[in-house]
């Protein structure tokens, strides 16, 4: 699954009527690297990941995935060009079962021969997946279906994998699980955007981090850097 393309964002802004919710944001994804956004409530994380794939209108003085010119790559055709995503709040289908949540996670994939090998890709990544692969989705504890959403991502085999606030709501033993996983995946070489409240989990997950306030890149370096950062430890790590 290694990357070779850098994710480059310069300029990115998001307006609802007349909220300005990202103001000018420059953001690199190197080939490969895991990068952070950490920032409060409402600071526009979300936003930021949306417009990256399409889902809200956006503008940017430049927006590209390798040669890719992604502004010009509507949103239904980002998972087919290799670029994942795993929205905020899960969204799997709880009537279905879980090995059929992953299976429509892999709709888009022109190679479907392959699927039961990247099934069974997912089923060593998450064990615990392989063990309730009968069962409905909405039967899975919170954890669980956390999992689920980010395998189901990654059912297209995605280059570059776009998360948003995968460790929601979930208790410190399932963020370490998730940890692993994104420590596993980046290992493997596909590159990763975090967005994450949880500042800790994202200083551990990645090597460059954006912080954002009210829109705006306030900060960015790299994590070690920036979790030694005296405001970063007072106001996201709570020291
Ligand atoms: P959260 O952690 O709650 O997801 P966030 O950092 O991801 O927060 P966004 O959800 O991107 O922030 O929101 C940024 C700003 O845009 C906020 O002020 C929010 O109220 C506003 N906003 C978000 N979505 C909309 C929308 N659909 N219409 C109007 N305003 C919105």
């Amino acid at each position: 699954v290694t990357a070779t393309d850098d994710l480059v964002v310069e300029g990115l802004s998001v307006h609802y009527g007349g909220v300005s919710a990202v103001r000018s944001v420059d953001l690199t994804v190197p080939a490969g690297t895991a990068v952070g956004i950490i920032g409060a409530n409402g600071a526009g994380k979300t936003s930021t990941l949306r417009a990256i794939m399409g889902l809200v209108p956006r503008t940017a003085t430049a927006m590209r995935w390798g040669s890719v010119d992604l502004t010009k790559v509507p949103a239904r055709d980002m998972v087919r060009r290799g670029v994942g995503y795993v929205p905020e709040g899960r969204h799997v289908f709880s009537g279905l079962s879980v090995e059929k949540n992953l299976l429509l996670g892999a709709y888009s994939r022109p190679w479907r021969a392959e699927t039961k090998q990247v099934l069974d890709e997912v089923y060593d990544l998450f064990p615990v997946l392989g063990e309730a692969r009968g069962r409905l989705a909405g039967a899975l504890s919170g954890g669980q279906q956390q999992m689920l959403a980010v395998g189901r991502a990654l059912m297209c085999r995605p280059r570059l994998l776009l998360l948003d606030e995968p460790s929601m709501g979930l208790s410190p033993k399932l963020v370490g699980e998730i940890l692993g996983v994104l420590q596993r995946l980046s290992a493997e070489g596909l590159s990763l955007l975090l967005v994450e409240q949880n500042a800790k989990l994202t200083f551990e997950a990645t090597s460059t981090c954006l912080v954002v306030e009210n829109g705006e890149v306030a900060m960015v370096g790299t994590s070690e850097e920036l979790r030694h950062d005296p405001n970063v430890r007072r106001i996201y790590l709570g020291l």
